[in-house]
């Protein structure tokens, strides 16, 4: 069975940036789940897995434009600190999650106020070069729920 749409894969993944810096990996935890063909992952990574079949692993680089999008200025935007989720206290580094009407949004913590913080909304790989060592861990039709959540469920995905 290849990757096509409609199909839920889990893989490994390590990330680095186009320096050789590690991002982060699943090495040691479970893969990423997601649904082929919806969009859930970035445009430049599910080109790549089209067609592969389990055991493949490859790299891919994969530039700003197919990624998280280049960088904006003035992504500054102040939000009540009750609506940002992941930690009790935020301290300015910090990455939060803000949720919109198109589902969470990572954003880093600029400054922070007793009742509201300054946070950038360029997602923190904006701007960046990635490159992925990709291994398709297991391929398998989408469940007709999955399909009408256009989102994989069970280990790695969605739980709900
Ligand atoms: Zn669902």
């Amino acid at each position: 069975m290849n990757i096509s749409k409609d199909t839920v894969v889990q893989f490994h993944y390590t990330l680095k940036d186009d320096k050789g810096e590690l991002i982060e990996s699943t090495a040691g935890k479970d893969p990423m789940a997601y649904l082929h063909g919806h969009s859930n992952i970035i445009p430049g990574l599910e080109k790549a897995l089209e067609g592969k079949a389990v055991g493949d692993s490859f790299t891919v680089t994969v530039e700003p434009k197919d990624g998280y999008g280049p960088r904006q200025e003035n992504a500054m935007q102040r939000i009540s600190l009750k609506h940002l989720q992941g930690a009790r206290k935020w301290k300015p580094g910090m990455m939060a999650f803000v949720e919109t009407d198109k589902g969470y949004r990572q954003v880093t913590v600029v400054k922070v106020g007793k009742f509201n913080a300054d946070v950038d909304t360029n997602h923190p790989l904006a701007g960046k070069t990635l490159v992925f060592d990709i291994q398709v861990a297991d391929i398998r039709e989408a469940s007709a729920e999955e399909k009408s959540h256009g989102h994989a469920h069970g280990v790695g995905g969605h739980h709900h």
